[in-house]
């Protein structure tokens, strides 16, 4: 591998005739072309991006390997039309890149497509560089484009960026340079050139901390001094502490003793963690600068970012799932709070885990890892156990209020009155009383799941998926949570035409309307997608709980996580059932999960708290386990079916996902997939197991039907070999062109 940012001698290259480029194309494949007029300063190496012909338009690779001849007739090769950079892109980057298309088996040039900040994809130059930036001229007239729409096109690109578009952008756009060069003539758009500059570097002798670091309670002090032990050198680390026991305190510490050395940390935080909260504690201890990855970065802003990273500028790097592909020039640590947190997972396209890239990133570049969670995902916590992982632990909080246990509360044969048991309505009631603030945890939006007719049973469903409309009331409509398709409220009902329809069941809608009439005074906030579509609407309503007035939350799992809500001292679930009977076999992990960090809300600073949770199932043995000894027993119990079962993380599982509009096509092709894996297994003598296919546990889904095939092996090698095979086998199946089908390796979940 290369050393980033730097080129070899230019002496001594040897011939290259040929080069393999990874192109922006689902195909698991790279692409040939010729070297072309242009020989970059450094000659032809790994990582350089370029711009080349692809089909009838240009677009930006980056060359893996350079060869002396390609296997290719010569006459079906074309030159690579320019040379984007003048030294590769980061070495730890391509090897990111490298790894992660190999492991989650897709496509090297969509992985790096998808690595990559968007200004890097549209061809931009690197810092440093001059590039020939080019404007609209706004006043002219516009008569001469009547007959060129291709110009006038390109025209209006130019009038949408005002600041200029580089050459290679508008390449990258699909425009020839032709079509800019009669712009030009006709007075339209000019060039002029610019440099693209770096930002300055931070001087530590300015002080590190702009605000002094907490003194550790003995517990962190431990946790902590382990961690200074182990500075240099590969060592992943669990830290598993209760909510609000200060893991985030250690973080800032560790990375305070890496900085001070000049070496970066990479924070990784779920989606829902990375609030102006979050932001504001790091910048608020730090004076060296935080640079943050969020959806709230233009794409000139996440270059700079990218490149401040990658030169080593930026000390202090934090961001979501992505930004485990920053590039690191100075790497010092890997930290991934609330390490088992869903969102780290990617659900489409390229479905990797940046937890799980994080261990291998770390491993690379030989740096500590720290996971740290107070429920631990059991992947993590099995390494832990077993040694593979040194395991630290933060029992207390610095509150000296003990997380409250759960309160199970029995739902069967009782009223409720917007899902709310009269225990539960009490409860909230003398919270109010105390000055205190309750939350209310329901992981439903909307009013009601179910619209039912209460003459003939008929039951809104959605068209396209097998599953039920949702009610909501603000605004009034019908909707699928599956595929967002939304309909009017029927008046009377469809079938029988009775006008006796009825809101079955409760959503976050249906309990804050019962809680408004219950307490007509108290302020009540509800927290979901519908009402935070609003940008900063959530963060308004945090700072508004922060400042301690009693008032009574309603949410979804977005209040779930993560939030230090200090006035909450009752949170109340209003039904824990989700988990505890379903076909898969992570629910029950996921779903307590999810109880203990809301449970964990309750109690933060100087007050206890209480949980009451709502079930029908009280008696239920896990459930009863999680609310007498918490998560950290329960999941030592799941660890130990799961070992039975060999299901991860004890086996290794890849799930194929096939779909068609078509109910029989999907199934056909995975049949004769399934097939045709079952019998490679048995000659190549590779022990992994090939489940299905079986119809996917919600089968149509906007009009397509879903069919699963299973692999599962005791090794990750059997699973990898087989996964690999299937891969290869539907890639040259000629039926597959017509059924989408994707593979996930190391599947969350089998929906
Ligand atoms: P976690 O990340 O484990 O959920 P936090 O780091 O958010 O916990 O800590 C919870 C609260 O305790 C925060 O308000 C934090 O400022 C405070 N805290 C953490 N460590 C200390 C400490 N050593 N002394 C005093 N307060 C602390
Ligand atoms: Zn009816
Ligand atoms: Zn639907």
């Amino acid at each position: 591998m290369p050393e980033p940012f730097s080129s070899p001698p230019a002496e001594a290259l040897p011939h290259v005739g040929a080069l393999q480029v990874a192109l922006p194309s689902p195909l698991r494949q790279l692409f040939d072309y010729l070297p072309g007029r242009q020989t970059p300063a450094g000659g032809w190496q790994p990582g350089l991006r370029v711009r080349v012909p692809f089909g009838r338009r240009e677009v930006v690779g980056v060359v893996i390997r350079t060869l002396p001849r390609s296997t290719l007739a010569r006459e079906k090769l074309k030159p690579i039309a320019e040379v984007l950079d003048e030294a590769p892109l980061p070495a730890d980057w391509q090897w990111l890149c490298h790894f992660t298309a190999r492991y989650y088996q897709h496509g090297l040039g969509d992985t790096m497509q998808l690595a990559m900040p968007a200004r890097l994809r549209q061809g931009y130059p690197m810092a440093g560089r001059t590039f020939t930036q080019w404007q609209a001229i706004n006043d002219a007239s516009l008569d001469s484009l009547k007959n060129a729409p291709k110009q006038a096109e390109l025209y209006a690109l130019l009038r949408q960026h005002a600041q200029g578009l580089p050459a290679q952008a508008i390449s990258a756009h699909g425009y020839t340079k032709e079509q800019l060069m009669a712009l030009s003539r006709k007075g339209l758009a000019s060039s002029r050139d610019v440099a693209r500059q770096a930002g300055s570097r931070f001087d530590p002798r300015a002080g590190l901390l702009a605000s002094p670091a907490l003194p550790l309670n003995r517990e962190q002090a431990a946790a902590l001094a382990a961690l200074h032990e182990n500075l240099e050198g590969y060592h992943p680390c669990l830290l598993e502490g209760v909510t609000g026991s200060g893991k985030t305190e250690i973080y800032l510490q560790l990375i305070e003793a890496l900085a001070a050395k000049g070496k970066q940390s990479l924070v990784l935080v779920p989606e829902i963690g990375l609030t102006p909260q979050t932001l504001s504690r790091f910048r608020s201890r730090f004076k060296a600068p935080v640079v943050a990855l969020h959806s709230g970065l233009n794409d000139a802003e996440r270059m700079d970012a990218w490149e401040a990273a990658a030169d080593g500028r930026a000390l202090i790097v934090i961001g979501t799932r992505s930004a485990i592909f920053t590039p690191l020039a100075n790497p010092g640590a890997i930290i991934v709070d609330e390490e088992h947190d869903g969102s780290y997972k990617q659900h489409d396209g390229l479905r990797y885990h940046a937890r799980d890239l994080a261990v291998a990133r770390a491993h690379y570049h030989g740096i500590p890892l720290l996971l740290g969670s107070a429920t631990p995902s059991l992947e993590s916590l099995s390494r832990a156990l077993a040694g593979d992982y040194r395991h630290l632990r933060l029992t207390q909080r610095p509150s000296r209020h003990p997380p409250a246990r759960l309160e199970l509360t029995d739902l069967r044969h009782q009223r409720r009155q917007g899902g709310l048991l009269p225990s539960a309505i009490k409860a909230i009631e003398s919270t109010l009383a105390a000055g205190k603030q309750a939350l209310v945890f329901i992981n439903r939006r909307g009013f009601a799941p179910r619209l039912a007719c209460h003459a003939c049973g008929w039951m809104a469903d959605c068209g396209q998926c097998d599953a039920r409309m949702t009610l909501h009331r603000h605004p009034p409509l019908l909707a699928c949570h599956h595929c967002d398709s939304r309909r009017a409220l029927p008046d009377a009902c469809p079938e029988c035409g009775s006008g006796d329809l009825r809101a079955l069941g409760s959503g976050t809608e249906r309990t804050e309307e019962t809680l408004t009439g219950l307490f007509p005074d108290a302020t009540i906030h509800r927290i979901d997608r519908d009402s935070t579509r609003r940008k900063d609407s959530f963060d308004q309503v945090l700072k508004e709980v922060h400042r301690g007035e009693p008032c009574i939350l309603v949410g979804t799992q977005m209040l779930a996580k993560g939030h230090h809500l200090p006035h909450v001292t009752l949170v109340v679930v209003i039904n824990a059932d989700g988990g505890l009977y379903s076909a898969d076999f992570r629910a029950l992990e996921h779903s307590a999960q999810l109880l203990e960090q809301v449970a964990g809300r309750a109690g933060r600073a100087a007050h206890p708290g209480r949980v009451l949770v709502q079930t029908l199932h009280p008696d239920d043995p896990h459930l009863g386990k999680l609310a007498e000894h918490g998560y950290g027993a329960l999941a030592r119990d799941l660890l130990e079916e799961r070992r039975l079962a060999k299901l991860p993380p004890f086996g290794f599982m890849a799930l194929v996902r096939l779909e068609s509009p078509k109910e029989q096509a999907a199934m056909a092709l995975a049949q004769a997939a399934a097939q045709a894996l079952r019998e490679w297994l048995a000659n190549v003598g590779v022990a992994a197991r090939c489940l299905g296919p079986v119809p996917a546990p919600m089968e149509r889904r906007q009009n397509r039907y879903h069919v699963h095939v299973l692999i599962a092996a005791d090794r990750r090698s059997q699973r990898q070999a087989a996964a690999n095979f299937i891969v290869q086998w539907l890639e040259a199946s000629r039926e597959a062109r017509s059924v989408r089908w994707s593979i996930d390796i190391d599947p969350q979940t089998l929906a």
